[in-house]
Parts: C-alpha cells; structure tokens; sequence
C-alpha cells in the first residue's frame, strides 16, 4: 500500500518570520480585538431592559446623574469578543507549556466533571454541617491520602496556595517555638536558589532571612549551613527536589543538623510532582511541607489561580495547625471550627472557610484516577521527560549541572550564547515565533541566563521531539549569527516586544474613554 505523506510540513516555510503588518491589525485569521469598552453601547445590547422603576427615595437620593458607561453587546459580539481574546493566550491546551518550577502538566477533564457535581459546585460554605457530609468525607479522604504519601501525621488543608502554606508552615513553627518558650529564635535559613517565595515568606512572618550557599553541584553547601545553624535559627525552608531540578541527597543530613539545634524543617514541596508515590517527605525529617495541589494533583492554573496549598506536618508541629479540620465521629463528620478547646495550642486560621473545595475534588479525582501505581509512575515520567530534553538539548545548549541526571526539570544555562550577542531573552522571545510558550528564564538566580525546562509527565515523544527540535534550530540560527531573528522576536505574537518593567510599574488598571467616544445613551432612556 502506498501512504501519501499529507501531514503538514515541520519545517517552517519561511527561512526568516517575515515582520508583516496587516492593514487591520490581525493576523491572518488572528483578529484584532479592541477593549470591551470601545466596542459596547446600549444602542446593540441582546436583552431589553424594561426602564427601572424606582423611586429615587428607595436609594437615599444616591441616584444617578450620568450614563453608568458599562459596554452592551449581543449574544454574538459578546462570544467574539471572548474567543478572540482567549487565542492570544497560550494554553496548556494548546501546545506544551515548558515553564520551569510551575508544573504545566495536563488537567484531566475527569477533574472538571467531578468538581462540577452540584453537591460539590452549588455547596455554600455555611450550609449545615449535616448536608454536606459528602464534602466532609471527602476533605477527610483527601487528606489521609496527602498524609499517607508524605508519611506526616497532621494536614492543614486550607492554605489557598504554595505561598500561603509557606506561610501557614511558618506560622505554625512559629507557634511551637512560642509554647516551648524558643520565641526570641528570629532566623530563617534559605537556599540561594530558592523560590521567591520562601524568603519573602520568612519576612513576612518577621524572621530574618539568611542564606545557605550552594555547592558546584547545585546542592545545599552543608559546611555553610552547620556554620550557619546557630541558636538562634528557627527554620531551614529547603525545596526539594531544588530549583535546579536537582535532588538534595544530603537531605536526611540536613534534617539531623537542623533538629540537632532545636530549629524545624520546612520543606518547599512545590516540586512534589517529582517524587510522589517514590519518596516520602516525612522519612526525610520533614516537619512541614506544603503540597501544590494544583501542581502535582492537576489543576488549571496559569494566570495566577486559583491554588491550593495543604501543608503536611510532623508529630511535633501537629498540636500547632491551623483550624479547621474534619473529623469523623458517630454521627458523621464535621468540621473542627475553633482552636480554643480542640486544640488549644494551633495558632488560628489561615482563612475564612475551609480552602478550596472545587480543588480539594480535583486532587482527590487525579488521585483515585490515578492508583498507587498511577501516581509513581507521574514522577518517573516527569523524571524520565525532564532528562529526554536535557539529554537532547545538551549538544547544542549548555546543561547548568551537565553531570548525571536531573528530576523533573531540566535546566541549561547561558554560556553557550557567549559571543552570539543573544541573550536568554531573545531566545525565548524567538520560541514565541516557533509556537512554543517560553521556558522559565533568570531563575533560579544562582545559574546565569537560565533556562529552566520542566515538560511534565503529560507530553508525548512526539510533542518533546517537536519541541527539541524547534530549540535545536533556533540554537543553531543563534551559533551562525542570525542575530536579527532573536533581537527582532516575537515577529508573529500579536504584541511585540513589551516595556515589562513599565507595564509592571505602572499599569494602566481603568479604562477613560477617548474624548471623541460618543457617551452611552442612559439605560433608562425612550
Ligand atoms: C510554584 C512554587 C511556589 C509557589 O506556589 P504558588 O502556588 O504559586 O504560591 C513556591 N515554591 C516553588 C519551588 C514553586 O515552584
């Protein structure tokens, strides 16, 4: 039989991306698309509103004077306007999505259809406890699950993110020193590369922050840090596996010198998703850790939400955890609201209610969908992706610890752009070109120009070949000194290059309409 080669070509057509400006502003069949603002009027709104029949004393004489301003559009310019907004977003949906230390892994739509069960979606925070015994049992099964894969006695559920269990964690160490009469230790010891989030975390509580230097290896120094383990310390924050993609092995080590001077373990456990269902955090003197359920358990997150941080503790920390929990008694389950009788010691709330309940069944469907087996095979593949990209990429880009294996992330360094005059930004701003979202770049701050590559265990052969072989060109475009290809990316995004540190700085947060705008007319009118 004979097959026809039918399927689209990989390379692209064109040699250079051609800066082509449209007369309209869109892109081919990627349209402009101006603010809701300026495309609304109540003039074309899909629904009639009968005129409001008010009286202005039902308003304490607060009414109106001018037309509220608010944009109408009809049913199809409404979608338009949405759809057409959403294609200049990338999407986990779209394409892989390498961003280091984020874990853009694929969100099963089992997750969404369970998290849509009107028992689950339509449960009001304060019904009473005896109609949500469902819910209940299922943060109480959730969090014997996150319990028996860390090894940890205790979980607080309810931090809403990976910085919010940083702080939960810290906060609950803080408790324990206070009632051990340890309250002046004011220090917290910090990796160079650790998150952002682990210092700006200490600080927040009130520590001061201190660092622990990094081996050559990328590896906490533990000469520096036994240095630095004085009386004063009240926690390590150590992310493991590291920013670097790379395990602590010295970790147990760490722990005993940590416990040794009577400060805890706060583990960093957003790169969980390396090594659930393979290690156990609490076999590793762990005494908290919070688990980004939206990581490694599959949520949709970019953009900035929503999260869910639980955060796992020790024997000695569990009496200082937050409220509320669930327990199960006789009659059913309920949730434990108050910390002054049940335990007296934990240090409050992190929120108003019970965290978040549409991500708690998200992780728990991943997790029953998934099997014991399931998720330890999700670390080996993560592991297994991490190292295809890096044992492929290393011929032509330079590897930041270029010996023996990474984890889940696989992280290269600048020093193979020397004397290209192209930077780690240009490069990622030309993979924007090839359809590719960028990797993480500039961190971890201790590797110069990273490049911190994190597939997940979701993408295919295919998907990682397709994306090694777009970098493997561009890298060498960028060694035979195509310069303009990087310094003029993106060519097809529909922005260029932006001012990031202005748009940063000053954002532009309200809309005022140009003085030509016709006003719309007031709702009332005719
Ligand atoms: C993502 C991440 C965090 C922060 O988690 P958020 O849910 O974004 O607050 C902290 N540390 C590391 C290593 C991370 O990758």
């Amino acid at each position: 039989m004979t097959m026809l080669n039918v399927g689209r070509p990989t390379q692209p057509q064109t040699a250079v991306p051609v800066a082509h400006a449209s007369l309209t502003g869109a892109r081919g069949l990627l349209q402009d698309e101006a603010l809701i603002f300026e495309l609304g009027g109540w003039d074309k709104t899909g629904v009639d509103l009968e005129p409001a029949a008010l009286d202005a004393s039902d308003l304490a004489g607060l009414t109106r004077e001018a037309p509220i301003g608010l944009p109408g559009l009809s049913e199809p310019e409404a979608m338009r306007h949405y759809v057409r907004l959403s294609q200049k977003n990338h999407a986990i949906d779209l394409a892989l999505y390498p961003l280091g230390s984020c874990t853009m892994k694929h969100n099963p739509r089992l997750n969404e259809k369970m998290a849509r069960l009107p028992g689950f979606a339509d449960l009001h925070p304060l019904a009473p406890i005896s109609t949500a015994q469902g819910a209940l049992q299922l943060m109480d099964e959730l969090a014997h699950w996150l319990k028996t894969m860390t090894a940890m006695p205790a979980v607080a559920l309810s931090p809403k993110a990976g910085a919010h269990g940083e702080l939960c964690g810290l906060l609950t160490i803080k408790a324990a020193h206070e009632a051990k009469g340890q309250g002046h230790r004011r220090l917290v010891l910090v990796p160079t590369s650790a998150h952002g989030t682990n210092p700006a975390t200490a600080a927040f509580v009130g520590y001061d922050v201190a660092e622990i230097a990094q081996t050559e290896d990328g590896r906490v120094d533990l000469a520096d840090l036994e240095a630095k383990l004085t009386p004063d310390v009240a926690a390590i924050m150590v992310t493991n596996p590291n920013t670097c993609g790379l395990f602590e092995r010295d970790v147990i080590e760490i722990g005993r010198l940590t416990h040794a001077v009577g400060a805890y373990f706060y583990c960093d456990g957003a790169n969980f998703n390396a090594i659930v269902g393979r290690v156990r955090p609490g076999d590793l003197g762990v005494d908290a850790m919070h688990i980004n359920l939206h990581k490694t358990f599959s949520t949709p997150h970019g953009g900035g939400g929503p999260g869910a941080g639980p955060v796992v503790l020790s024997e000695a920390l569990a009496p200082y955890a937050p409220a509320p929990w669930v327990v199960s008694g006789p009659d059913g389950f309920k949730l434990v609201e108050e910390t002054i009788d049940e335990a007296a010691a934990g240090f409050g709330r992190m929120v108003a209610f019970q965290g978040q309940m549409g991500m708690f069944v998200r992780a728990y469907a991943y997790m029953l969908s998934h099997g014991t087996d399931g998720l330890r095979q999700v670390a080996e593949d993560a592991v297994l992706n991490a190292n295809y990209v890096k044992a492929r990429l290393s011929g032509v880009m330079s590897p930041a610890f270029p010996d023996g294996p990474c984890m889940h992330e696989a992280l290269f360094d600048d020093s193979w752009l020397e004397g290209t005059d192209i930077t780690t930004l240009d490069f990622a701003k030309a993979m924007i070109d090839e359809g590719f979202h960028p990797m993480t770049m500039y961190f971890p701050l201790v590797v110069h120009g990273a490049m911190l590559i994190e597939p997940t265990e979701t993408e295919s052969k295919q998907e990682l070949d397709r994306f090694c072989d777009a970098l493997i060109a561009l890298a060498h475009a960028a060694k035979a000194g195509d310069v303009d290809r990087f310094k003029g990316a993106p060519y097809l995004a529909p922005l260029r290059r932006l001012d990031e540190t202005l748009a940063a700085r000053k954002p532009k947060l309200t809309w005022r309409p140009e003085p030509t705008t016709v006003a719309p007319a007031p709702l009332a009118a005719e």
